[in-house]
């Protein structure tokens, strides 16, 4: 439905195109030496005295290296949470557009969507959280704007298959989202690299997961350089900071296979033990860091596992999730914690 990125120029709101954006004094001079008198800062050197690169060159460098992506087409945000912000503010006209996701799901497109006064459509997952394709069509009309697919998915942890998710980018008029937080612990391959085939797609990733980065709140998205341009005009013009950067620029060179690996490996033992305990219903598979189980007393077993300062996430109330709680994998001696104190339930 989409043919090209003129029609996506269409979906963005008329306000967004027409914007003016706001030029900062560091995107009107770019050399490095000088006496900066053109950004009214203390110029009393201490680090943090100057304003950051509003476009954060040298992150995006290193994130264009570790992702194989150009830095046309990445926008980093403080946290992926912007960057779902950034689509509604961008895509969706308050009170008349609306967008389309799956539930269960993450919740921040919903609570987005609200504080932006923007309908949302939420399409319950089919048997073993499988997309709903046709429903999720269905529930689309010439409002929709964007349409919000998390894969893997959390709190369910499966991957949906990459030719559902590419049908739905050539059957939905609208752009799709697919929000890949937990993708370095998935054996799928990013849908990142269909971008140069879909301009209607927009792939969001983080450094909170994988990279061990939460605390920095760097969030990744990778689109078509024109919609990655739009993005820069409507970000805070320094949505970065410099002290951010620098940290993740130093700890982003060591690299995080081994830890992802050994992630990996626990989620496999613990899923493996959890599988045999009698509380334990079912372990549901999972491409992320980790699992959505399925017990006999979600709300006991939460309880118990508090009281020895074990946490979890109850998503037993989560329609779809019924009984269940949301295990993260932690270090093998956490896991050990935790399956030790299942094991006896
Ligand atoms: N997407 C998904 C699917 C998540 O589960 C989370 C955090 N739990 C996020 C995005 C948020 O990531 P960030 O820390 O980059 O805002």
């Amino acid at each position: 439905m989409i043919k090209d990125i003129d029609d996506i120029m269409q979906l963005v709101r008329g306000n967004i195109r027409s914007l003016a954006p706001y030029s900062t004094a560091r995107d009107e001079y770019k050399g490095e030496l000088g006496a900066f008198l053109d950004a009214n800062e203390n110029p009393f050197a201490n680090g943090y005295n100057r304003y950051p690169d509003p476009r954060q060159a040298q992150l995006k460098a290193q994130i264009s290296r570790i992702k194989g992506m150009p830095v046309e087409n990445i926008f980093v945000g403080n946290g992926s949470d912007e960057a779902i912000d950034l689509c509604m503010r961008i895509f969706c006209e308050p009170r008349v557009d609306n967008v389309v996701t799956i539930a269960p799901t993450y919740g921040m497109y919903k609570v987005s969507a609200a504080i932006n006064d923007v309908e949302v459509r939420e399409v319950q997952l089919g048997p073993d959280f499988s997309l709903p394709l046709q429903a999720l069509i269905d529930a689309c009309d010439k409002n929709t704007k964007l349409m919000f697919l998390c894969s893997p998915n959390n709190p369910t942890g499966n991957s949906f298959p990459v030719e559902q998710m590419q049908w739905l980018l050539e059957k939905f008029g609208g752009i799709v989202v697919v929000d890949e937080a937990y993708i370095d612990f998935s054996a799928q391959e990013s849908m990142s690299a269909l971008l140069g085939r879909y301009c209607n797609l927009i792939v969001l990733q983080t450094l909170s997961k994988a990279y061990g980065l939460a605390a920095l709140r760097l969030g990744l998205a990778f689109a078509h350089e024109c919609v990655m341009r739009i993005f820069a005009n409507v970000k805070y013009p320094y949505n970065i900071n410099l002290a951010g950067m620098e940290i993740a620029q130093r700890l982003l060179e060591r690299g995080v296979q081994g830890e992802v690996d050994t992630i990996i490996k626990e989620r496999g033992r613990v899923a493996a033990a959890l599988a045999a305990f009698r509380c334990v219903e079912r372990v549901y598979p999972s491409d992320a860091n980790f699992l959505l189980v399925k017990v006999d007393d979600a709300q006991a077993i939460y309880n118990a596992l508090i009281e020895q300062k074990v946490i979890v996430r109850d998503r037993s109330r989560v329609a779809g999730c019924e009984g269940c709680l949301r295990i993260t994998i932690g270090t093998p001696e956490e896991n050990d914690l935790l399956l030790q104190i299942m094991s006896k339930r």
